[in-house]
């Protein structure tokens, strides 16, 4: 790969990871004082007559803050949240129903909190009970998905750096 187009992880001035950039993107940033290098990687970066140690990850100066745009609540972002996972049994399937944690008539809300993926045989397991009336627990906690598009980047990419991962979350 020519070095100018290596992947450099792009920290927010939190530290906490925004994007992805090309190195030569990079570099113009640091040139001009608009990043600073959090981490090297071994190689450099030729330029006409200059050579650029090669960054890995960079810190931006500015605090970047990015609109708080809260994904629409739908069956598809819900089952995709749930990574198409029944929330009581487990299983992986794309038949899946919505089952309000808290039903509906019982007061529970149409909310992030309050639905998750369930499969027709846990749903109609449940029926209008609580998940404690039912003996059923939930895997997980639900809450609204993440809104950083940076977790729309591959996981396996993200992987692949070494020097990458003490800034990324688990
Ligand atoms: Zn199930």
């Amino acid at each position: 790969m020519n070095s100018a187009n290596y992947p450099v992880l792009v920290l927010n001035q939190t530290y906490e990871p925004l994007n992805i950039c090309q190195a030569r993107r990079a570099v113009v940033l640091i040139y001009r004082g608009k990043a600073e290098v959090v981490e090297n990687d071994s190689g450099s970066m030729h330029s006409a007559n200059l050579v650029f140690p090669l960054p890995s990850v960079i810190r931006l100066a500015h605090l970047i803050k990015r609109p708080h745009i809260q994904k629409k609540l739908s069956r598809f972002e819900v089952f995709n949240r749930d990574h198409y996972t029944c929330q009581y049994c487990g299983k992986e399937t794309h038949q899946l129903t919505l089952d309000h944690v808290i039903p509906r008539h019982r007061g529970g809300e149409h909310t992030w909190e309050n639905v998750v993926s369930a499969c027709p045989w846990c749903n109609r397991h449940k029926a209008g009970r609580t998940p404690e009336e039912a003996g059923m627990k939930l895997k997980h906690h639900p809450v609204p998905p993440h809104n950083n598009h940076f977790f729309d980047i591959p996981y396996q990419y993200l992987q692949s750096r070494n020097e990458w991962q003490k800034y990324l979350p688990q």
